[in-house]
């Protein structure tokens, strides 16, 4: 017997760069949940953004407003008049993680509507460590990278890279930080805040019980698997932690996931589950190459994903990071061991496959 889906989405308002989908409950009895895409400049193409009025209609909560372009600025102007948001009616800003194509447009809505912002403590401290005042994130990506076998070529569009996401995050925000546990009331509900880590460090879901709904942020997305990197300075195991994200997720009660990126789903557990299994038989995949032949984070990154040419920058980034988040893994594991490589080629790292688990040291 197909069950009944009690929340509805339905196509409310439309432009050219942003759209608005009003998720609501069968009966109509609560407060509508605002679905809005902002466009954003790469593959994923829009951010999801969700607005919610409190239920005495006082003022309104913003979730994740987006990357700062010059369109998802546009795009804000119409959806915030459409909605009757004006300065004194928006209450807050609530973010689900530190990543640009969340936070971008947070500090800028902040000053304009003088509004506090939300996040973790974990997650300011990242989005300080990415784009705070002398920051060295671009020259430890580069360093990491280099030290994992990519060519010089990609250093300079690396460094062009990173730079490039701090007009789209300017100006960064003042928070209030949100921890592990806490309640929030905002939209008429209660939201539990549940910190994951892995996408991103410091990782907040929101989780209404009564009604069975998750503000998921990026933690579990339908159609893509949410990516799982290693970054210097962060998380030192980073799938282990994506990993027990899902599963601390997985015990909750879910009946509609309000994503990050695609559309709101019902399938909840499915979804966790093929996510789970997912990385564990790219885990199993990617070793058995490395039983084949040893390899640096590089050449293994290129076989799997393709070469720099056939990816942008930001896509080898996430390619290379998603490879060493897996490496990682597999050497704590004990199934790979990584050492120095006996070629002359610097100080480039070089994997192998242990033979027998007994050989493998964890560093
Ligand atoms: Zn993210």
């Amino acid at each position: 017997m197909a069950e009944e889906k009690r929340w509805q989405g339905q196509a409310w308002a439309e432009s050219e760069h942003w759209s608005i989908t009003v998720w609501q409950d069968e009966h109509k009895q609560l407060e509508p949940i605002y679905q809005i895409r902002i466009p954003l400049p790469f593959s994923l193409r829009w951010v999801n953004a969700y607005a919610m009025r409190e239920s005495d209609h006082t003022g309104w909560t913003i979730v994740d407003p987006g990357l700062r372009t010059p369109q998802a600025e546009a795009a804000w102007q119409e959806v915030l008049d459409k909605l009757s948001i004006h300065v004194g009616s928006l209450r807050q800003i609530i973010l689900t993680h530190y990543h640009p194509d969340h936070l971008g447009m947070a500090g800028m809505l902040q000053q304009k509507y003088e509004v506090p912002v939300v996040l973790s403590r974990i997650g300011w401290q990242h989005a300080v460590m990415l784009w705070g005042d002398g920051n060295q994130m671009a020259q430890r990506i580069q360093q990491l990278m280099r030290m994992h076998g990519a060519p010089e070529e990609v250093m300079g569009m690396l460094g062009e890279h990173m730079d490039s996401f701090e007009t789209c995050v300017s100006p960064l925000p003042e928070v209030t930080y949100i921890n592990d546990g806490d309640e929030l009331v905002f939209g008429g509900r209660t939201w539990a805040a549940i910190e994951t880590h892995g996408h991103a460090p410091g990782h907040i879901s929101f989780y209404n019980k009564e009604h069975g709904l998750l503000l998921a942020g990026d933690h579990v997305l339908p159609q893509i698997t949410p990516n799982v990197s290693y970054m210097p300075g962060s998380d030192p195991q980073p799938l282990l932690l994506y990993l027990e994200g899902l599963k601390k997720l997985s015990g909750l009660e879910v009946e509609l996931v309000l994503p990050g990126h695609r559309n709101p789903f019902y399938q909840y557990h499915s979804r966790i589950d093929y996510l789970l299994q997912h990385h564990e038989e790219r885990l199993a995949e990617w070793h058995g190459m490395l039983v084949r032949e040893p390899m640096t984070a590089y050449q293994l990154c290129t076989r799997i994903f393709g070469n720099v040419g056939r990816l942008t920058v930001h896509q080898f980034r996430f390619a290379m990071g998603e490879t060493l988040s897996h490496l990682i893994e597999l050497e704590r594991r004990g199934q790979v061991n990584c050492e120095q490589s006996l070629e002359p080629v610097g100080d480039v790292r070089v994997w192998s496959a242990c033979t027998q688990r007994t050989e493998c040291t964890i560093s």
